[in-house]
């Protein structure tokens, strides 16, 4: 069944227009016809299965049939990444997607290895992963901001899992034995690594847990998919 993400509201009957990209991919791409069935969801409203109801020269009008999934809350899980190369970048934010990141972070730091990126790029990155992997929410990506003012900013109650390559941290899984669910962010550096001044600024943060992931220094995208995974499988929602 095609999942699309759309920003309308959804109620039973409500007739929804989707913007020209969409219709043409139900139409030229999936050869969708009248009546064709399909499930849309919002973030908010929960998953519904829609019907195609007209098909214009340039847009297609669905109509919400009925609640096929209600909304529930995805962990309140941010992932931090520093701004890596864009290949990379992308693949981990497709990953954290599929893995339950609520919102992704980018984080400028001292050893960045990009100054920039494409936010409109990796927010339909983020979208497509989103449909396919059947949440019903899409992670936001937020715009590059200097990892000190993340820090300087950080709310107090969102505990810090702080992959730390330096190698005295505890190993993930024992610094998340015990631990509850609730507001939590994951943090990934570049491919520099963190500096000591870094390392020292958020290793005084009350509220990190550095942490460990072996003994191998791992790629940024594979320290992402490695510490998301082990966040979920312990704490997160892959134990309902
Ligand atoms: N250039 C650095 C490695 C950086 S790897 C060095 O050689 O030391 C990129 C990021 O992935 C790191 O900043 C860290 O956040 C994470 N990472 C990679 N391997 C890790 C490990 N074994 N333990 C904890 N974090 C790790």
């Amino acid at each position: 069944m095609i999942r699309l993400y759309i920003p309308h509201d959804l109620a039973a009957g409500a007739e929804l227009a989707l913007d020209p990209g969409q219709s043409r991919y139900l139409t030229a791409v999936m050869r969708q016809a009248l009546g064709d069935e399909l499930l849309v969801f919002n973030g908010r409203d929960g998953e519904w299965r829609a019907a195609i109801s007209a098909i214009g020269k340039r847009a297609v009008a669905i109509r919400a049939l009925g609640l096929e999934r209600p909304q529930v809350p995805a962990p309140d899980l941010d992932l931090i990444v520093a701004l890596v190369k864009r290949g990379r970048l992308e693949t981990i934010v497709e990953k954290a997607a599929e893995l339950g990141a609520r919102r992704v972070l980018l984080a400028a730091t001292e050893r960045t290895n990009a100054d920039r990126a494409r936010i409109d790029r990796l927010a339909t990155i983020a979208m497509e992963a989103a449909e396919q992997t059947g949440r019903l929410d899409v992670p936001q990506v937020l715009e590059p901001a200097k990892l000190e003012k993340l820090v300087a900013g950080w709310e107090a109650s969102r505990r810090l899992l702080f992959c730390d390559e330096a190698g005295d941290a505890a190993p993930i899984l024992d610094a998340l034995a015990g631990q509850a669910a609730g507001p939590w962010a994951i943090l990934i550096g570049p491919e520099g690594g963190f500096s000591p001044a870094e390392r020292a600024m958020l290793r005084a943060l009350p509220c990190a847990i550095p942490v460990s992931l072996g003994p191998r220094i791992l790629r940024a995208d594979t320290a992402a998919i490695s510490a998301l995974t082990i966040w979920q499988a312990a704490i997160g929602d892959w134990r309902p």
